[in-house]
């Protein structure tokens, strides 16, 4: 069974039509890029799929259930933004067990899953230090925790290193495709970023003026894009 589902997803805008007849199927566990050029929509599907949004038509399965309608609490999935949502007067502890406190979570219960995201990320260290008192690549990693205690079924990352510096962010790709590695989770990113997308993914999806151009493995869109549109885009030098 698909892990997500997505039919015939239409979002308008007023008479502003963001998203068109979106279609796509995600396996439990895969890494799923989707990348295209600012304003094709990237966002407003991760919203819709997150609950952030009311598509218009069309409907979104999680887990082989219709969740249109849904509220974003009880769709068991988990957004990263990026770093500078931290709350700068909470530890990283308490960064990183913000959601589990607003669920009112006993204590033991957010202990330990604060302690195993800290160990995985890295940030064992930290975690009596402010935001402000960490570097650009840890404050992610602190977002990232936030996601991990929740056990979401889906991860959704929005153009979450394009904050950092080039060094940094070559560095949190690869960290990120660990931790996929390491959860065995569901994610799906965002990005307007060829390189991001063509050394992430397990699949991309290519998307241009809210509608889905190509979907297929990063060798599979390189050696076989399916329009012009994917050649130049895909094909283009960063
Ligand atoms: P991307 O993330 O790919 O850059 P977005 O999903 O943010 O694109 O935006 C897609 C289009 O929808 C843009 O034209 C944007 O201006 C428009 N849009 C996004 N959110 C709203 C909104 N709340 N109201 C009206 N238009 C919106
Ligand atoms: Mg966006």
């Amino acid at each position: 069974m698909n892990r997500l589902q997505l039919k015939h997803l239409t979002k308008r805008f007023g008479c502003l039509e963001v998203l068109h007849d979106v279609n796509l199927e995600i396996a439990n566990g895969e890494f799923v890029v989707f990348v295209g050029p600012s304003g094709c929509g990237k966002s407003t599907l991760l919203r819709s799929i997150a609950g952030l949004e009311n598509v218009t038509s069309g409907e979104i399965i999680i887990d082989g259930m219709r969740v249109n309608g849904v509220p974003p609490v009880r769709r068991g999935i988990a957004m990263v933004f990026q770093s500078y949502a931290l709350y700068p007067h909470l530890n990283v502890f308490e960064n990183i067990a913000f959601p589990l406190r607003v669920e009112h979570r006993p204590d033991s219960d957010v202990k330990k899953r604060v302690a195993a995201a800290a160990e995985i990320l890295h940030l064992q260290e930290r975690l009596y230090h402010k935001p402000g008192e960490l570097s650009g690549g840890q404050r992610q990693r602190v977002a990232i925790g936030r996601a991990i205690v929740r056990e979401p079924k889906i991860f959704l990352f929005d153009e979450p290193l394009s904050n950092l510096d080039a060094a940094l962010r070559s560095n949190m790709r690869f960290e990120l495709t660990k931790l996929h590695a390491e959860l065995g989770a569901t994610m799906i990113y965002v990005t307007h970023d060829q390189t991001e997308a063509m050394t992430m993914a397990d699949k991309i999806v290519v998307m241009n003026s809210g509608k889905v151009e190509q979907i297929g493995g990063p060798i599979e869109l390189y050696q076989r894009p399916a329009n012009e549109f994917v050649a130049s885009f895909i094909g283009s030098p960063k």
